[in-house]
């Protein structure tokens, strides 16, 4: 489809002959206000715009349409009767892909508009190319961060939401918990009931701390059946709230017809200490104790209180 744009009633019915002789269907509007308003309807393969038209020019109109995400990639012909460089300099710098001088010529028309609808076709499967491209880049950004079996974020993502965070608390003078959670007796679980039925539980478990924290709360896997959760601006007397309520949760669900429980390791900026790294240490030995003194509890760093 040809959208030609002209205000002169001859020139109209001359790139109608021309161009359904070379079999195109054309479609006209007088002025730039039509042009604008008609073009979603026409959906062109290529636009023929006259530069002088009533009211608003041919480069207002080739302006407007290229800088909308919808019509950019239709390419625009300017039709002009000046033959001079200054015109086509506008031209160009409005958007156009193309020019023909006026009076019209057969031959003229017809293969700038043959190579214009090319480029066009190409244009638009570049661009759904690029679109492609972008979702695919999304799925990709998400599975980077995203631990495969339970849908949190994996370690990596962790470490840097971690740095993350604590740089903003920093900032603004808050504390932060991290808590370091891990399945009791795990490999009994595994070897009784099987893997596949282990990896169930990791999979609810994660579903668990998922519905059950804060949306700011941000729970990952650490990996194998070990967990953690960054807790943002609360400091460890709430933080060891926070383990209860979780480890009270998980002994008192069903697993497929059966129980579990978890120990919490918990360390806290800046009580503890200022760096991630230290921060996921000493959570981890406060968990260390908590298995050491029996399992089923949450341990403060640095054993500051005993929950059981
Ligand atoms: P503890 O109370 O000391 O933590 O004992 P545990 O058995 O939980 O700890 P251990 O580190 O000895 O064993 C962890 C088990 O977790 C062994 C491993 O097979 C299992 N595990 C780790 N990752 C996965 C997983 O993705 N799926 C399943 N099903 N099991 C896993
Ligand atoms: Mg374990
Ligand atoms: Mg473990």
């Amino acid at each position: 489809m040809i959208f030609v744009v002209d205000d002169e009633a001859n020139n109209r019915l001359l790139l109608k002959t021309y161009l359904t002789a070379e079999g195109y269907d054309v479609r006209f509007a007088r002025n730039g206000q039509e042009a604008l308003r008609t073009v979603s309807d026409i959906q062109p393969d290529v636009i023929v715009l006259d530069v002088m038209l009533p009211n608003m020019d041919g480069y207002d109109v080739c302006r407007e349409l290229k800088a909308s995400e919808e019509f950019k990639y239709i390419p625009i012909i300017l039709a002009t009767a000046l033959r001079g460089n200054e015109e086509r300099i506008r031209g160009i710098e409005a958007g156009a892909d193309d020019f023909i001088s006026k009076p019209y010529n057969k031959v003229e028309l017809t293969t700038r508009i043959k190579s214009l609808v090319r480029i066009g076709t190409l244009y638009r499967a570049l661009a759904e190319k690029v679109e492609e491209l972008e979702i695919a880049k999304k799925k990709l950004n998400k599975l980077a961060v995203t631990d495969g079996l339970t849908d949190l974020f994996n370690y990596r993502a962790f470490q840097h939401r971690l740095h993350l965070e604590i740089q903003r608390s920093k900032r603004f003078g808050l504390p932060l918990s991290l808590l370091m959670i891990d399945i009791d007796h795990f490999k009994r679980y595994n070897d009784t009931f099987g893997h596949p039925a282990g990896d169930t539980l990791l999979r609810e478990f994660a579903e668990m701390l998922r519905t059950h924290v804060r949306e700011v709360d941000c729970p990952a896997r650490y990996g194998g059946e070990e967990f953690v959760l960054i807790l943002p601006g609360t400091a460890k007397q709430s933080a060891l709230i926070v383990g209860e309520k979780i480890r009270n949760l998980i002994q008192e669900t069903d697993f497929s017809g059966t129980r579990v429980t978890v120990s919490i390791g918990i360390a806290s900026y800046p009580e503890d200490t200022d760096t991630r790294d230290m921060l996921i240490t000493l959570a981890d030995q406060a968990l260390y104790r908590a298995k050491e003194e029996g399992r089923n509890r949450t341990i403060l760093c640095p054993d500051t209180g005993v929950q059981k």
